[in-house]
């Protein structure tokens, strides 16, 4: 599959990339490690006219320690760095686990954290070529007017497939976002809006550029467990995050978030008030894994079926829960 020709961009700062942005926002995409959007227009998923190289900003590149007030993560650090960054293993290790997860080593060298966080929403209708679409006659996230997953409904339910949000949601994350109306800070948790064909508050003039994970989610035992087909490359079909403090036997703070069975990563609501001050028992895991479940409202917009996708959620989050307190 051949790409339509473009014109490329290739800022080497931010403010030439924001100007950029002001300039052709309407027909253009960032790319970054291009892991992603390379193959989507290869599809013909995306056919814009200009594509912004980001990858020379120097500036968004890298992990800095700030003394006392957190960890900040440029947009442009490679899922590999994050993987073997000392700082990030030691005190924020739920990252490090889940970024070491994403497709293979080749692709994590090249994909980054920020391409991670805004990576598109996936669906077996959607992630095709165009001769393949335009044989079931499209969809409402491409080109089309009916949902064949939902079919009746006006919604997309394509399902959010990145493996680092569930991490970064469970370390309270914020993220910055650069344009040309100036730079605004927002915790991740609003990033991602639950529409899958629309599906992160991000304007098209507006770019990633940092990642704050804050001071008060360090040193947690955190733990990253996914369902996929190929284990040695594929993306979540289902995908759990746990973070966990502990003292005395009783479970201090927690947080739990699934990704990759809803058009958005979701912390489980009600899952850090039915662990926090209790002790960690079997029973306990077992009644956070139903939360998760509940959260879960997996489709067929992926492989495997949604009944065991639902579960496997279940069964990860109980195990997670587990695993992170024996940590
Ligand atoms: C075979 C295969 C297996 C994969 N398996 C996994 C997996 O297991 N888990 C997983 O999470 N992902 C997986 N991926 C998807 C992808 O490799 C990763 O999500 C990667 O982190 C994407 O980062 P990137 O820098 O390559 O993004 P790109 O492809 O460059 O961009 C992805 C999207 O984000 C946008 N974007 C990128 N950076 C920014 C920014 N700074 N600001 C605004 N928008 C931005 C782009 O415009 C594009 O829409 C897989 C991909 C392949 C090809
Ligand atoms: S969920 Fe429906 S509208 Fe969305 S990509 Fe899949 S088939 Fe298309």
């Amino acid at each position: 599959m051949s790409l339509t020709p473009f014109k490329l961009l290739r800022p080497q700062t931010l403010d030439d990339a924001v100007a950029y942005l002001a300039k052709h926002a309407a027909n253009l995409r960032v790319l970054a490690g291009g892991t992603d959007l390379i193959p989507s227009m290869r599809q013909k998923l995306f056919e814009p006219e200009y594509v912004l190289d980001v990858r020379h900003i120097a500036e968004l590149n890298g992990i800095r320690e700030r003394q006392g007030s957190g960890v900040e993560i440029g947009a442009l650090t490679s899922l590999a760095a994050i993987e073997h960054s000392e700082l990030l293993c030691r005190r924020y290790s739920v990252l490090a686990e889940a970024a070491a997860t994403v497709a293979s080593p080749v692709i994590r060298n090249m994909g980054t954290i920020g391409g991670n966080i805004c990576l598109d929403t996936r669906c077996l209708w959607y992630n095709q070529s165009l001769t393949w679409r335009k044989g079931c006659g499209f969809c409402i996230k491409k080109d089309g007017d009916l949902c064949h997953v939902a079919p009746g409904g006006s919604k997309c339910w394509a399902a959010f497939s990145g493996d680092t949000p569930a991490a970064l949601l469970c370390l309270n994350a914020e993220v910055d976002v650069a344009g040309p109306k100036g730079s605004r800070r927002i915790p991740l948790r609003e990033f991602y809006t639950g529409i899958g064909d629309n599906y992160r508050m991000l304007q098209p003039d507006e770019l990633l550029t940092r990642i704050f994970l804050p001071e008060s989610s360090a040193d947690y035992s955190g733990v990253y467990r996914k369902l996929r087909i190929r284990g040695s490359i594929d993306y979540p079909l289902a995908g759990v995050a746990v973070v966990m403090k502990r003292s005395n036997g009783h479970i201090v703070d927690a947080r739990v978030a699934i990704t990759a069975v809803n058009p958005a990563p979701l912390l489980v609501k009600g899952a850090s008030d039915a662990m926090n001050g209790k002790p960690l028992t079997e029973e306990l895991a077992e009644t956070v894994g139903t939360l998760a479940a509940k959260t879960a409202k997996p489709l067929t917009t992926s492989a495997l079926t949604p009944e065991y996708r639902r579960e496997m959620i279940r069964v990860f989050t109980k195990r997670a829960v587990l695993a992170a307190a024996s940590r």
